[in-house]
């Protein structure tokens, strides 16, 4: 725990409260129950009381680092987030995307809003990122997560590169992922590729045909133009990239939408980028937890697994989590449970710290 209160801390060491404030109060420190020990308190105390604790730093718990072996890993699909400026057709192509992916795929299913969708195309999958639009994407990037493999920039050809489309090549640019150009409107009028094109070209964006790197299609969602066309620049670009992970692990993602359902309790998107996640798995979501209750796909079906970029709705957690929590799968429900408190803690005590920073000189100055 790190600046654990004084009742967090007796509980988590099995101790009677009064005996760790007594134990304070002999070496010179004077806390109520609520106030909040530091670690070399929390070391100290856990000392004097013949405990052994170890305190683990936010940065050292956040830094799972997992080995997977040159064999562990298996290709998979890609995520991919659309992104653009406000009216370019963001949603008409999402929506063209699904309907052709799913006139492609098997057979029938709507949609369901889970704030990801999957479509196939030549058997292979794509997962598309739904609604993260700039700030969320920014705010789930803030909290180290990052979900998106490739950005598919969606430029009108009637408007050209505008604010948001800069935006969108900056953040892809910040995070490392290669831009996929959807010419957008070609069945407009006043469209002009080209143009677009050249604009592009003043911040770098290339099309490969003129030298560069970037992939660009002319589509039309509208008017569904070329939509194949484009999923299928998609997976080239995703054979570029060589997508791979280790399906057999225990699951950990991001968390990419989450809400309370009067139904069904919380409901969270989640985001799988490792391992494989079951019914009846224990998994800590940011400061939420839960047995996994059952996990729902994009099409509203009840499922036994998913794996790498499936994204999944989980039922069975105690709170709703925030997008852009990581979650991760225990093999004990209890760690689980501990690892989510211990957050939840964190998160008061911070809040509390905020609100009022109380030290000890505060404290006897009014004595
Ligand atoms: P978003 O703000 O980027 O999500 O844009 P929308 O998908 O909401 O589209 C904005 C407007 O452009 C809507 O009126 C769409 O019908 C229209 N639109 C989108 N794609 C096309 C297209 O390919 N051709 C034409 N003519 N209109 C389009
Ligand atoms: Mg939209």
């Amino acid at each position: 725990p790190q600046g654990a209160s004084v009742s967090k801390f007796a509980e988590l060491i099995s101790a009677q409260p009064n005996e760790v404030i007594k134990r304070l109060f002999m070496l010179g420190q004077v806390l109520t129950l609520t106030q909040s020990m530091s670690d070399e308190l929390i070391e100290l105390v856990a000392d004097d009381m013949g405990r052994k604790v170890r305190v683990v730093s936010p940065e050292e718990e956040f830094a799972v680092v997992y080995h997977d072996s040159d064999d562990d890993l298996k290709p998979r699909p890609p995520v991919v987030t659309v992104m653009g400026h406000v009216d370019h057709g963001k949603t008409s192509l999402l929506d063209a995307i699904r309907d052709t992916g799913v006139a492609q795929g098997e057979a029938g299913g709507i949609t369901q809003h889970i704030g990801a969708s999957v479509v196939s195309i030549d058997g292979r999958q794509i997962t598309f990122i739904d609604t993260p639009g700039h700030e969320a994407f920014t705010a789930m990037r803030a909290r180290g997560a990052q979900v998106t493999d490739i950005i598919v920039l969606v430029v009108a050809a009637d408007d050209g590169v505008m604010p948001q489309t800069i935006e969108a090549i900056n953040h892809a640019r910040a995070a490392g992922v290669p831009i996929v150009v959807a010419v957008n409107k070609i069945d407009k009028p006043g469209a002009n590729p080209d143009r677009v094109r050249q604009e592009l070209v003043s911040y770098e964006v290339v099309p490969e045909e003129w030298g560069g790197t970037n992939m660009f299609v002319e589509v039309s969602a509208k008017k569904r133009l070329h939509i194949d066309d484009l999923l299928e620049t998609i997976l080239l670009q995703a054979d570029v990239l060589e997508l791979r992970a280790n399906p057999d692990a225990l699951a950990s993602g991001f968390v990419i939408e989450a809400n309370l359902d009067k139904g069904r309790g919380p409901v969270a998107t989640v985001l799988i980028q490792r391992g494989t996640l079951k019914p009846g798995d224990s998994l800590v979501a940011g400061t939420s937890y839960g047995r996994v209750r059952a996990l729902v796909d994009p099409r509203g079906t009840h499922v036994d697994a998913a794996g790498p970029a499936d994204p999944v709705e989980i039922l069975g957690l105690n709170s709703v989590p925030v997008a852009g929590d990581e979650f991760r799968v225990f093999e004990d429900e209890r760690d689980a449970r501990k690892l989510a408190e211990e957050r939840a803690l964190r998160e008061r005590l911070a809040a509390q710290d905020a609100k009022s920073h109380m030290s000890l000189d505060d404290l006897f100055g009014r004595i």
